[in-house]
């Protein structure tokens, strides 16, 4: 009973060991303090006090930079004047500086990068807007007290919709407004996805970020949880592993910090958790994501993911195959009960493992109970109702007690770090035979950053960043990927 997530009647305060400030209006959000890991005994991690007092600042910050303010107004003024006049020589009088982050992807993806642009701007004191579609407010509510941190409508008419062609504003190898006789610009795009080139990887170089950071607007996209590569720069190294003594808490704890659930989607995530899941005794997450459309591969990811959960780590037991030994009781009498919680864009593998268990006995007279909240066959980005489903199965998978997660998907890594949970990563499906195992542990519960650059900023050439600091490793299920152990 303790289990359960504190009702609308029973408001629960709980602010995350400080990371949550004072001043929010409690109902417009109430996920916000009624945390759903309240009472979930994992709560083993503790913000650090240099992140909480950090965070302070920075919500100052943003107070007193942030839309509708007198140096947003002058800072607007600027971009607005350098746009139309097609230079920046009318110099910003502002003395707030600006990060767009613009979204691309999925929600899992989304959320990766919003995470990554947040903590450079906290370690660069800039302020953090982001671009209202497709539907951040919709999703999530404002994390910052007093401010806002959406566009306002009235926003110069930059496009903030740019691509991987899209011409930078940045020259990186000629650093070319620190030329004699050029200025800085009013605003520059930064490009940091999966497939950003040589040049935009200058942006984790110190030599390019002493230019960069003078500049009053950046504007930045990305689908890449981009934080481990800021963790091997030099410049930001010492504060960072102030914030995070536990370099495996970064996603953890700004996850945490700043998606909150509106009160629409908190709804239907505790509504489904009481309903379902609160009342076992253990909660098992296995995240299925399929990237290929193979219909033969359904059999295979089934047999997969079976012997992942049952064979190779006991998170569910066999059941017992009353038809060779009829007549055979459990072995051991058990009143326990695990709920299954499955999410996938497809119902088939839970259909399959719900219908395994029903009427069955277990080898260790455990009740297994399976569920899946959506299936929704295909991914629809620009669907509200769709994504509101994605952030619930999310969130959902987050509260279980142990997870089982698909590699390389976004979509699992941020269950798993909002969760504070170490996965069994299932191998892609590609990988997988009866003599190679289904799955392995993480060893941390970071996200990947899948397609990290490997520029030396030194020579120019490539360099193994797996290799630099300890804590910096190649991910488990991307070999090329890093993450922070
Ligand atoms: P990734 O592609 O696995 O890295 O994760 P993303 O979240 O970036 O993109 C996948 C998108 O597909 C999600 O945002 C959802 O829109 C949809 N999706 C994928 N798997 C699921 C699932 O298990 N449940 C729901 N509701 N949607 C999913």
């Amino acid at each position: 009973a303790e289990e359960s997530i504190p009702s609308v009647e029973e408001p629960h305060v709980n602010d995350l060991g400080g990371l949550i400030a004072e001043g929010f209006d409690e109902k417009s959000c109430l996920s916000r303090y009624q945390s759903p890991w309240k009472n979930k005994g994992q709560q083993q991690h503790q913000p650090s006090p240099h992140l909480i007092s950090k965070l302070r600042n920075y919500e100052a910050l943003h107070r007193r930079c942030g839309p509708h303010t007198e140096s947003f107004r002058k800072a607007s003024e600027y971009i607005n004047y350098s746009i139309h006049n097609n230079n920046s020589n009318h110099s910003s009088s502002s003395d707030c500086q600006y990060i767009i982050w613009t979204p691309k992807n999925g929600l899992g993806n989304q959320m990766m990068s919003l995470v990554s642009v947040f903590l450079y701007a906290l370690l660069t004191q800039k302020v953090l807007l982001v671009k209202p579609q497709p539907h951040i407010s919709d999703l999530f509510c404002e994390p910052f007290p007093g401010t806002s941190w959406l566009i306002p409508s009235s926003f110069p008419p930059i496009n903030l919709t740019f691509g991987k062609d899209s011409p930078r504003t940045y020259d990186y190898y000629n650093l070319k407004w620190e030329k004699p006789g050029s200025v800085i610009p009013a605003y520059a795009y930064l490009y940091l996805a999966h497939d950003c080139n040589e040049e935009d990887a200058r942006f984790f170089c110190d030599e390019d970020q002493t230019f960069i950071q003078k500049v009053p607007w950046l504007i930045i996209r990305s689908n890449q949880y981009f934080v481990p590569s800021l963790f091997l720069m030099p410049s930001f190294q010492k504060e960072l592993s102030e914030l995070f003594p536990e370099k495996e808490t970064v996603f953890h704890f700004s996850g945490r910090y700043l998606f909150h659930p509106v009160n629409p989607v908190w709804s239907s995530i505790t509504s489904y958790y009481k309903a379902n899941l609160a009342g076992a005794d253990e909660k098992i997450g296995i995240q299925v994501r399929i990237f290929k459309t193979d219909p033969d591969l359904f059999d295979k990811i089934l047999q997969q993911i079976l012997a992942c959960v049952i064979k190779e780590n006991d998170l569910l037991p066999q059941i017992i195959d009353e038809t060779k030994k009829p007549g055979t009781d459990a072995l051991h009498k058990s009143n326990r009960t695990k709920a299954v919680l499955i999410t996938c864009l497809d119902a088939r593998y839970s259909n399959a493992i719900r219908k395994m268990y029903e009427e069955k006995t277990t080898q260790t007279g455990e009740i297994i109970r399976v569920f899946q909240p959506s299936n929704e066959m295909r991914q629809k980005c620009t669907d509200l109702v769709h994504s509101m489903k994605a952030l619930t199965d999310i969130y959902l998978l987050s509260l279980t007690d142990k997870l089982v997660t698909s590699s390389i998907s976004t979509f699992g890594y941020v269950a798993q770090s909002l969760g504070g949970l170490k996965p069994w990563i299932l191998h892609r499906p590609e990988e997988y035979n009866a003599s190679n195992p289904g799955c392995q542990r993480a060893v941390s519960m970071e996200p990947c950053y899948l397609a990290p650059p490997t520029l030396d900023c030194k020579t120019r050439g490539t360099v193994d960043k797996g290799k630099i600091v300890g804590y910096v490793r190649h991910c488990e299920d991307r070999a090329k990927g890093l993450k922070l152990i």
